[in-house]
C-alpha cells in the first residue's frame, strides 16, 4: 500500500490562508493598519497607488519589532498577541489569528523596516511569495514601514479578478474609514497616486466624523449616550431629516472594532420610526462598549460579524437610547414628506395653475431620435393640441378604439361607470391610469398595461444617455448659485463625471475640495431633486462602477433616470399618460426598462374573450 498524504508545503498553506484573509487590495489595508494600532502608533501614513494593485505603504509609529520578531511575524500563526485559548475571550487587540502577514508575504512582494525605541538598528527584510531574499540591519526611525507590492503577482487569476480602480479604492476607503473613526485620537493619513485625500489629525469623535464626512455633517449629529452594566453606547445619530436614499453612514463599533449586525441595525431604524419614511434610511456612528468575554469575534474569518451574550437587552437599550436622543436634540421640524413628494416628480404638475415658474425658451421636450425639435415642454402639458400632431406611428395603434368612442357616444343612457373619464365633451379619453402605477390603454388587438416608472426609466435613460454622448443638451439658468457640500471622496467621484454632468446640462461654477456650486441644471429637473440625484449619482458609482468609456456614461444616464423617473404611486392626468406612451413608444428599446423589466404588456382581444366563454 502507498501512502499518499503529504503535509503541505508552508508557502503552499500560506497562499491557501491568503484565499480567506486577502480578498482585495482593502484587506491588506484593514489588516496592515490594524496592526499598527495594536501597536500604539499614533501617527499612521498609508500610501496607495493604482488602488492598491501596485502598492499599499503604511507607515507607524508604533512600538516595532525585535530582529527576530521581524523575521518570526511573517510565520503562520505567528502572534504577539495571545499566548493561550482563554485569552481569546479577553481580547483587547484587533489582531491575535497571527495569519495576517503570513498570508500576505505569500502573494505579493513585501518589504518590511521596523525598529523599537531602544534598538539602535532596525531590521530591513524583503519577502516574495513567502521566500525571505533579503535581510539586513538598517537605520530607521521608530515604528514600523510595511511596503507591500504587485498584490496576486503569482495568482493571476485573483488578479484578474480584482474589480476597476474606482471600485477598489472606494473599499479602501471604507476600511480607511471604518479605523479612523474607531481611533479619532490616531492620525491618519492617505494619500492615493500622489493626490492627498486625507489628512486627520488626532481629535475627538465629532471632528473625526467632519473631517471625513464633511463640514456640513456637524450640524446633522446628535450625540447618543447611555451607559449600564451591560453596555456602554455612545457616538452620533443623524438627524431624522438627513436620512438619504441609500444606506449611507451607518457605522456600528463594538469595542473600538467595525462590524456589521442587522439585528441591532433594526433596533436603531426601530429608533427612527415615525420620524423617517419607510424608504429612507438613517445615518449613524454608535460605539458599544462590553465586556471582551461577552461577545464571541470568531464566528466570521474577516471579522466583521460579532455575537453578543446579552443581544436582546442591548437591542432595547440602544432603542431607547437613540429614540431619547433624537427627542432631546431634534428641535428642527421633521420634513413633511407628503409635501416633498410634488417636487420629487416633475410629472406632479396638479397645482401647475398656481405656479409661475420663470420663463425660459428651451426645448425640453427634444427627442434624441426625429430630427425636429419640439417646441412643447416634455413636463408642460398645458398645450394638449400640440401633443396629438408630436404622436409617432403609435397612433395608429388606437384607431380601432374610434368605432368603441362611437359606440360610446351611442350609449347615453347607460350608467357612466366611471372607467372612461371624459376630460372635455368633445374627446373620450384613450388611456386610464390605474393603482396609480399602471396606465390602461384599449389596442387594435387587445389592451395594453404601462408600468409607469419602468416607462418612464427608458424614456429618461434614452434621452439622458443620448445627452451624454451627443452633448446637446440645454441647460437652465438657476436664479441663485445652489451650493452643495460633499465629502472630498464624493468630490473625487463627482470631479469624475464631470464632464458627463455637463453633458446633460449641468453647469458647475466652482468644484472646490468639498462643495460644488452649481449655475445650470438639466431642464428636465427641478431644482429640488439636485440634492438627492447627485447624491444618488455619487452611491451607485461607488458601488460598482467601471472606470469610464460607454459603461461609464451608461451607468450615468441608468442611475439618473431611475432616481428621476415618475414613481408609483403619483397620478397622472390623462394628458400625462399618454404623453408617456408617446415618448416610450418613441425609444429605441421601448418594451423593456434599463434594469430590464418589461415596461409595458399587450393583454390580447383573445384572452379577454377565453374569459367569457
Ligand atoms: P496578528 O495581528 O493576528 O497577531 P499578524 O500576522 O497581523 O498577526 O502580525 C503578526 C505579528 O507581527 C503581530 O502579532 C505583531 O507582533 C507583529 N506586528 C505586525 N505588524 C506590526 C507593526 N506595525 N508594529 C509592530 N509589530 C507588528
Ligand atoms: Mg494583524
Amino acid at each position: 500500500m502507498v501512502d499518499k498524504i503529504q503535509l503541505l508545503p508552508d508557502h503552499v498553506a500560506n497562499q491557501i490562508a491568503a484565499g480567506e484573509v486577502v480578498q482585495r487590495p482593502s484587506s491588506v489595508v484593514k489588516e496592515l493598519i490594524e496592526n499598527a494600532i495594536d501597536a500604539q502608533s499614533t501617527t499612521i501614513t498609508l500610501i496607495v497607488k493604482d488602488a492598491g494593485k501596485t502598492l499599499i505603504q503604511i507607515t507607524d509609529n508604533g512600538i516595532g519589532m525585535s530582529t527576530t520578531d521581524a523575521r518570526l511575524c511573517f510565520e503562520r500563526h505567528a502572534t504577539s498577541k495571545i499566548r493561550k485559548a482563554e485569552d481569546l475571550f479577553n481580547l483587547h487587540t484587533k489582531g491575535f489569528r497571527g495569519e495576517a502577514l503570513a498570508s500576505i508575504a505569500a502573494i505579493a512582494h513585501v518589504e518590511l523596516k521596523t525598529k523599537q525605541a531602544d534598538d539602535e538598528l532596525g531590521t530591513h527584510i524583503t519577502i516574495e511569495g513567502s521566500k525571505v531574499l533579503a535581510q539586513e540591519p538598517a537605520v530607521l526611525p521608530q515604528g514600523t514601514t510595511i511596503l507591500v507590492k504587485n498584490l496576486f503577482y503569482n495568482i493571476p487569476a485573483r488578479r484578474n479578478f480584482l474589480k476597476s480602480n474606482t471600485v477598489e479604492m472606494r473599499h479602501i476607503i471604507d476600511e480607511f474609514h471604518r479605523v479612523a473613526l474607531a481611533h479619532p485620537d490616531v492620525e491618519f493619513n492617505l494619500t492615493h497616486n500622489d493626490n492627498s485625500l486625507f489628512k486627520l489629525p488626532s481629535t475627538n469623535l465629532r471632528q473625526r466624523i467632519i473631517h471625513i464626512f464633511g463640514k456640513k455633517t456637524d450640524e446633522k449629529l446628535v450625540p447618543v449616550s447611555e451607559e449600564t452594566p451591560i453596555v456602554k453606547i455612545s457616538g452620533f445619530a443623524l438627524k431624522p431629516e438627513y436620512g438619504k436614499k441609500s444606506r449611507g453612514e451607518q457605522f456600528f463599533f463594538v469595542n473600538k472594532r467595525f462590524i456589521r449586525n442587522s439585528y441591532l441595525h433594526h433596533a436603531v431604524v426601530a429608533a427612527y420610526e415615525g420620524l423617517i419614511k419607510n424608504d429612507v434610511h438613517p445615518g449613524y456612528f454608535i460605539f458599544l462598549e462590553v465586556q471582551p468575554e461577552s461577545i464571541d469575534i470568531n464566528i466570521h474569518p474577516t471579522k466583521t460579524e460579532v455575537k453578543f451574550e446579552d443581544e436582546h437587552a442591548i437591542y432595547a437599550m440602544l432603542r431607547a437610547s437613540i429614540k431619547h436622543s433624537l427627542g432631546q436634540f431634534n428641535i428642527a421640524p421633521v420634513l413633511d414628506f407628503q409635501h416633498q413628494k410634488e417636487f420629487d416628480t416633475p410629472y406632479d404638475y396638479s397645482k401647475k395653475s398656481t405656479v409661475t415658474p420663470p420663463a425660459i425658451n428651451v426645448d425640453r421636450n427634444f427627442n434624441p431620435f426625429q430630427n425636429e425639435p419640439k417646441p412643447v415642454s416634455k413636463f408642460d402639458f398645458s398645450n394638449t393640441g400640440k401633443f396629438r400632431t408630436q404622436t409617432a406611428n403609435w397612433e395608429a395603434l388606437y384607431t380601432a378604439t374610434d368605432s368603441l368612442e362611437k359606440e360610446a357616444e351611442n350609449k347615453e343612457a347607460t350608467p357612466d361607470l366611471g372607467l372612461y373619464p371624459k376630460t372635455d365633451e368633445n374627446s373620450v379619453n384613450r388611456s386610464l391610469q390605474f393603482q396609480n402605477k399602471y396606465i390602461l390603454a384599449p389596442l387594435k388587438s387587445g389592451l395594453m398595461l404601462v408600468h409607469q416608472n419602468y416607462a418612464h426609466q427608458r424614456i429618461l435613460y434614452e434621452e439622458l444617455l443620448k445627452n451624454i454622448t451627443v452633448k446637446e443638451a440645454i441647460s437652465q439658468q438657476l436664479l441663485f448659485p445652489l451650493n452643495l457640500h460633499f465629502s472630498r471622496p464624493d468630490m473625487e467621484v463627482l470631479q469624475k463625471v464631470r464632464e458627463q454632468l455637463e453633458n446633460v446640462g449641468f453647469i458647475f461654477s466652482e468644484f472646490a475640495e468639498e462643495q460644488v456650486s452649481i449655475v445650470g441644471i438639466p431642464v428636465m429637473l427641478v431644482e429640488s431633486q439636485i440634492a438627492t440625484l447627485l447624491e444618488e449619482l455619487i452611491n451607485d458609482i461607488k458601488e460598482d462602477i467601471p472606470e469610464e468609456g460607454f459603461q461609464l456614461n451608461d451607468m450615468l444616464a441608468k442611475s439618473m433616470a431611475l432616481n428621476l423617473a415618475v414613481k408609483t404611486g403619483i397620478s397622472l392626468n390623462n394628458t400625462e399618460q399618454e404623453d408617456m406612451i408617446n415618448r416610450l413608444f418613441a425609444c429605441k428599446e421601448p418594451s423593456i426598462s434599463p434594469t430590464k423589466k418589461p415596461t409595458f404588456k399587450i393583454i390580447s382581444l383573445d384572452e379577454f374573450d377565453k374569459k367569457f366563454i
